[in-house]
């Protein structure tokens, strides 16, 4: 029997809230205290200054190097920083395009143009990563590099746009924001390109308030890396090279790398948790020929940080989703024209209308440059489509089976009425 939705005036399948989903921000607790505790009351709030491992953040570089898989891993102060970062080490800079999703945060096209590089912008696919197809489209003579982002916790199609970018010689700076801790074919996030970037800022898997990390396999990258984070390093750090080179300070300090340090350590419990919960949630949806779930490169590595569904139209996907929040389940669309959501390249104003940081109009029109790259709003009609059509739930670490039932129920409950 059908049963009457909440939005229509019906029971809700629950009115009481679900647990939080900021996963590393909500199981903060007595170990990230005492770890900023004993920072505080060392009173060395620099990491420099004395051995290596040491220091908090020397001790971080190291664990979060392990755990990645890398030889190299370099803190810094946030997730844009270790983008920009990860790509002047790799030697990107100004004449070169760089290919990046239409889906992700604009700090991803941001980071590009502190480079003095130019963001292009291409199509993500059913997996609402980049399009592996569309990226070898849009590559030109001028194309340097590809950042391939794992959105919403999703590895992208690595296999395909590793061996694009093999046989193109560019570089591979991988957005690992969204990711930190997920994996592809039993590799972690972030060891597969050159350039992994990871983002501690406090809406990521786990968090130090602000943070980043740079991992790579390179030597070479690594040691650029360290130079351009801290400017003075290379005078102090010979080993780093022969011939210094200039660089900004994107340091890390010794109460965020404690902080980082405890999350790390339960990172892995964290992403088991939410894997739990969100396979148990899609067992228990009912299949439906008009709800197709986000396709997984590689489910087994993904962080499952969310659920995401496609409906077949973007007027259903908003009644749907509307009508599920009702149920007391909170679901949004990701794409919606009244939203300027800067996670979607079409809001990406300042790139869409190429403004410049100084009238010389860099780097859109530097001599390094023909200047012939051109943005619309409408210029990747399938990722809008796909995200006006993808309803979007948080996926908690500390829901309860009960709650993961609620969950399903609710979809089941909007699926038989609206489709
Ligand atoms: C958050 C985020 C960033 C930037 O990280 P910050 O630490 O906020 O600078 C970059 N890319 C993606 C995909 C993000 O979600």
């Amino acid at each position: 029997m059908l049963s009457k939705l909440a939005v229509n005036g019906g029971t809700p399948v629950r009115t009481r809230p679900l647990p939080s989903s900021l996963p590393g921000a909500s199981a903060i607790g007595e170990e990230e205290k005492q770890a900023v505790l004993r920072v505080l009351e060392s009173a060395q709030l620099f990491r420099f200054g004395r051995p290596y491992d040491q220091s908090e953040v020397g001790l971080l570089e190291r664990e979060f190097a392990e755990k990645v898989g890398t030889p190299y891993a370099l803190a810094v102060n946030s997730g844009t920083s270790a983008l920009i970062t990860g790509l002047v080490a790799c030697g990107i800079g100004p004449g070169a395009e760089v290919i990046l999703p239409g889906y992700t945060f604009v700090s991803s096209a941001a980071a590009i143009l502190s480079a003095r590089a130019i963001p292009i912008i291409a199509e993500v696919d059913e997996s609402l990563t980049l399009d592996p197809q569309d990226l070898e489209r849009k590559i030109t003579p001028r194309t340097k590099a590809v950042m391939p982002v794992h959105m919403r916790g999703t590895p992208c199609r690595m296999e395909e746009i590793l061996e694009i970018a093999r046989r193109y010689g560019l570089k591979v700076i991988e957005d690992v924001a969204q990711a930190d801790g997920g994996c592809y074919r039993g590799r972690r996030l972030g060891s597969l390109g050159d350039i992994g970037c990871f983002s501690l800022q406090y809406y990521k898997i786990i968090t130090s308030g602000e943070g980043g990390m740079v991992t790579t396999h390179h030597q070479e990258y690594y040691h650029r890396a360290v130079m351009y984070h801290d400017s003075a390093l290379a005078f102090w750090r010979p080993e780093m090279g022969a011939d210094p080179i200039p660089g900004v300070n994107f340091r890390m300090s010794e109460i965020a790398g404690a902080l980082a340090r405890v999350q790390l350590r339960k990172l892995d419990d964290l992403i088991a948790r939410m894997r739990r919960a969100k396979q148990q949630i899609k067992e228990q949806i009912e299949v439906h020929k008009d709800l197709q779930f986000r396709e997984e490169p590689d489910p087994e590595g993904d962080t499952a940080i969310c659920l995401i569904f496609f409906l077949p139209s973007v007027e259903k996907a908003q009644e749907f989703a509307t009508a599920l929040s009702a149920e007391g389940i909170p679901a949004g669309t990701i794409y919606n024209q009244g939203i300027p959501d800067r996670h979607i390249y079409s809001h990406w104003t300042y790139v869409l209308r190429k403004t410049p940081v100084t009238s010389e109009g860099c780097p859109w029109t530097c001599g390094w440059h023909p200047g012939d790259v051109r943005y619309s709003e409408d210029m990747c009609p399938r990722t809008l489509d796909l995200l006006g059509r993808a309803v979007h739930l948080n996926i908690s670490p500390w829901l309860t089976p009960e709650d993961c039932e609620d969950i399903a129920t609710a979809v089941n409950k909007v699926a038989q009425a609206l489709l």
